[in-house]
């Protein structure tokens, strides 16, 4: 069995030429020679902003660049033919396709309608702030450029449980309708988290939860995808997943596999979420990727021994998806909290390097983000390449020191020369005694990460002294593996 490596195969500023779709077919076979079995697609359907959109402004999600609304036929990816094929194509090489679905708002509604609601202070969702009033707002979904292809279905105001702009009086607000409430379970910030953006759906109302439920197994029959990334759960009441993906899964008749994005850093409402959809689906590590983010801005501060600690990737290994940045927390977007360049190398070695969790590797630090001038990550498709061919066996850490802190694999028969040693420091360089196994004594180990650097020896015993920069990860190897790196990677 080869190790899983998903990646997240789109960054915010993508130029909207509508080749996208292409350039996932195009890239595939080399993603797939390096290591990448399992890719994560952006949002593939109309948004309010047409073929600038990233896909998160959802307007009509059975017009995968098809009709003409919103300004184009195309969505900023490509067309509908496109998108299908792209799926194919990765699926024939191998890769599964992972498509990204966002059901908990929709935005630039065909027409207006007038309700009563009242308007809630936005940091206590709770706590009405005016009396109920007549508010003209976006809600009327007829699609007249789709002019009911593939559903018939249309939405209205009593679809949704509240809006965020009022047309009439051009006003900012959060304004709950009259008769619904926000729903019950959803994440507590703001005494009630259900709204985040553009038209809530109501996701108490049985009709709304119908239509949702029907595209979805639209969306299975039409893209056949793997499974689902599943955007903002912490928003859509709590228990809306769990009946959702066990529907869908029966539909389907497979368990395919989902990931849901629920931002936060504080472990316990993950592990709540996991529980109460019964682990239906996995989550994304975000308490990871902010222990990452202390470490690296910590001036050599950060005690490297608590870099796991609270974890999805302690606590819930099975339902962990590890990362290390994504489309939300690169520059100039909303989750703005993007790892320093001179941690990434020592984020990305524990995230694929390690056995638990199923990492996620970002499209921007895998080719750079232009936008910002940001380049690649140095040596990430090597350690992409050297998870999938010898990040196996036995792990034992050497999270012994507040700065100094290491792994071995110790490797398997069935991966030919598997097995490594990992050491990485966020402070001053050092060394460290590891046991990488008897069965490697007396050959020599290599610094994957910098393979000028003077190789160790290992002794009788398993055992070697390794040595790591200031900074920065080292990754050792034997030499088999050393030539490997040095013939077939860039
Ligand atoms: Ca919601």
């Amino acid at each position: 069995m080869e190790n899983k490596t998903m990646m997240q195969f789109f960054e915010w500023y993508l130029p909207n030429n509508g080749l996208f779709w292409e350039r996932c077919c195009v890239q595939a076979h080399k993603l797939r020679e390096n290591g990448i079995n399992m890719m994560w697609l952006p949002p593939a359907y109309k948004g309010a902003t047409g073929k600038d959109s990233v896909g998160y402004d959802v307007y009509d999600t059975y017009d995968l660049g098809e009709f003409d609304q919103r300004g184009s036929v195309l969505t900023k990816y490509g067309s509908r033919d496109s998108y299908l094929n792209a799926v194919r194509t990765l699926q024939e090489m191998g890769i599964e396709v992972y498509v990204d679905i966002v059901l908990n708002h929709m935005t630039g509604a065909d027409d207006v309608e007038e309700v009563l609601a009242v308007e809630n202070n936005p940091f206590n969702r709770e706590e009405d702030i005016s009396e109920p009033a007549v508010r003209t707002v976006w809600t009327k979904f007829t699609f007249p450029g789709r002019n009911g292809a593939y559903s018939d279905f249309t939405w209205n105001y009593t679809n949704f449980n509240g809006t965020d702009w009022d047309e009439a009086a051009q006003q900012h607000g959060i304004f709950l309708f009259e008769g619904k409430a926000w729903n019950s379970e959803t994440d507590d910030e703001f005494a009630n988290f259900d709204f985040l953006m553009g038209t809530d759906l109501d996701m108490e109302n049985p009709e709304t939860v119908q239509a949702v439920t029907n595209w979805g197994k639209w969306y299975l029959d039409t893209v056949h995808p793997d499974g689902f990334r599943i955007d903002a759960v912490k928003h859509i009441r709590f228990e809306f997943y769990r009946d959702w993906l066990r529907e869908l899964r029966t539909h389907a008749q497979r368990d395919f596999f989902a990931v849901g994005e629920y931002w936060s850093s504080e472990i316990d409402k993950l592990t709540h979420y996991l529980d109460v959809v019964e682990n239906s689906m996995s989550l994304f590590d975000v308490p990871l990727h902010f222990s990452f983010q202390d470490a690296a801005t910590s001036n050599g501060q950060y005690d490297m021994r608590n870099l796991l600690e609270n974890t999805l990737l302690s606590l819930r290994p099975e339902n962990a998806v590890t990362f290390v940045d994504n489309h939300d927390t690169q520059p100039g977007q909303s989750l703005f909290s993007f790892i320093p360049t001179w941690f990434k190398p020592i984020a990305y070695s524990i995230i694929l390097l390690r056995k638990e969790g199923l990492p996620c590797v970002f499209y921007g630090d895998y080719y750079g983000i232009p936008n910002d001038n940001i380049p690649a990550v140095p040596s990430l498709k090597k350690l992409v390449y050297i998870r999938k061919k010898y990040a196996y066996g036995e792990q034992e850490d050497y999270f012994d020191d507040a700065s100094l802190v290491g792994f071995v694999r110790k490797g398997d028969d069935e991966h030919p020369d598997s097995g490594l040693a990992v050491l990485m420091t966020n402070a001053e360089c050092g060394s460290k005694r590891m046991n990488v196994g008897e069965k490697f004594a007396g050959r020599l180990f290599y610094d994957a990460m910098n393979l000028a650097a003077v190789p160790v020896t290992i002794d009788e015993d398993g055992t070697a002294e390794f040595y790591v920069d200031g900074g920065s990860v080292s990754v050792w190897i034997n030499e088999n593996v050393y030539r490997d790196i040095c013939l077939n990677i860039e």
